[in-house]
């Protein structure tokens, strides 16, 4: 029986992996060590209880005393803060998903990764961030990492049994977002609920933005060349509307692999909970007569300046990636805080890459976690401060 632990079980990602674990048994089918979360505790006991957990622990000092009352009576521990987290990572589960939204999902994936353990990656600020450090860790403890996002899941499956040697390209597929048949002007006055009114997949907010602004693609085009170790101008981005291709390898006898399935979660983190193993998943099945066309678009990259920002990253390399996440992190509370515009979140991150490259050097390399957390730190406090220039401005 495998064992596993969930990070971010309370999340969007948290839930399609509880569910396909309930599905499949629950406790009869896999041993819980490890579920975290943040201020849901009461999902999260829920979750802890039906799972026979060893342990739950929240984000959230303040929220402990809430979770402890929910599991009163039962014998799953109860603990909180980032440390905890940390070392409930330690915990010899072998199997981890990694979906605590943004750069706190880095150091239990990390902690996983040392320990050898096979560590499904939803967390994208993971790669982006500390894309090096992640490969290194995961090659030197014998960890595997198997990625969850829908596009890079669907990349590695159409890898399998091929040699790197033959990639000539990847072609990552993109719905477009929430906005993506706007008229360029509209943008700058969209609001929150507009970007996150996205036409095919349900995910958590912050990523629903992030896919409207293209941050999400950018994130993932990095978080690509990390992953499988490609040249940045190997990588395509393509705007797929219906989202039923989720990503494509071209080898270098002209061949292109696709990988096709319902815009549905549950296919990545069920192929990464299975995996090696192709077990049978409750998704839809696609009726390619009933879809009828699909349909492409290159991307306008003045509508999607992340894109741009995406491939100026790669060129620095270094710790451009932590920067760049920090501040598009950054630059979305404010967005989603009324305080900047749609468009503003941009130019904060392109604002706050300008001023930390005049101060410091944005392509030192990531040898540590601490120079992946100085970086982050000094990114927020420069996004901030971009961020408040430009609502001022408004
Ligand atoms: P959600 O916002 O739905 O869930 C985030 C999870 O992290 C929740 O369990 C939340 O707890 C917890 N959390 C929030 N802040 C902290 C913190 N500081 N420390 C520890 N835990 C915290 O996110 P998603 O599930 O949508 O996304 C998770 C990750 O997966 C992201 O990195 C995202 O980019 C990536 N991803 C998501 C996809 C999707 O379809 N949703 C697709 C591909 C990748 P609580 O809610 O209890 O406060």
């Amino acid at each position: 029986m495998r064992s596993i632990s969930v990070f971010g079980a309370t999340g969007s990602i948290g839930e399609s992996t509880f569910d396909l674990v309930m599905r499949a048994g629950g406790p009869a089918a896999f041993r819980t060590v490890a579920l975290t979360g943040g201020r849901n505790v009461a999902r999260l006991a829920e979750m802890a209880r039906a799972l026979q957990a060893e342990i739950a622990v929240t984000a959230h000092d303040d929220c402990l005393p809430a979770l402890r009352a929910a599991l009163a009576g039962s014998r799953i521990a109860v603990a909180a803060g980032a440390e905890a987290i940390a070392e409930a990572a330690d915990r010899p589960a072998e199997w981890v998903m990694s979906a605590i939204v943004g750069a706190a999902g880095l150091v239990p994936g990390l902690r996983a990764l040392r320990r050898g353990a096979i560590l499904a990656l939803a967390n994208k600020e993971s790669l982006v961030t500390a894309g090096p450090l992640l490969m290194a860790s995961a090659a030197r403890h014998g960890g595997t990492i198997l990625p969850v996002d829908s596009e890079h899941s669907a990349i590695f499956q159409a890898l399998v049994g091929e040699d790197m040697a033959a990639v000539e390209r990847i072609i990552i597929t993109a719905s477009g977002g929430a906005l993506r048949d706007w008229p360029l002007e509209r943008l700058a006055h969209a609001t929150v609920a507009e970007a996150l009114a996205h036409p095919n997949w349900a995910m958590g907010a912050r990523i629903t933005i992030d896919s409207a602004s293209m941050f999400n693609k950018a994130l993932e085009v990095i978080e690509a060349r990390e992953f499988f170790d490609v040249k940045p101008d190997q990588i395509e981005v393509i705007i797929h509307p219906e989202s039923i291709i989720h990503s494509l390898v071209g080898f270098h006898d002209g061949a292109v692999m696709a990988h096709l399935g319902a815009p549905d979660m549950r296919h990545p983190i069920g192929y990464a909970l299975n995996w090696p193993v192709r077990s049978p998943l409750p998704v839809a099945r696609l009726d390619l007569a009933a879809l009828g066309q699909l349909t492409f678009r290159a991307p306008d990259l003045a509508r999607y300046p992340a894109l741009r920002l995406a491939r100026e990253v790669m060129a620095v390399r270094g710790q451009a990636g932590a920067a760049f996440n920090a501040a598009k992190e950054i630059a979305l509370d404010h967005f989603m805080a009324g305080a900047i515009g749609f468009q503003d979140m941009a130019a904060v991150v392109e604002d706050t890459l300008a001023r930390i490259s005049a101060e410091t050097r944005l392509g030192n390399a990531v040898s540590t976690l601490e120079d992946v957390l100085h970086m982050d730190h000094l990114a927020r406090v420069r996004a901030a401060e971009a961020a408040g220039q430009r609502s001022k401005g408004r």
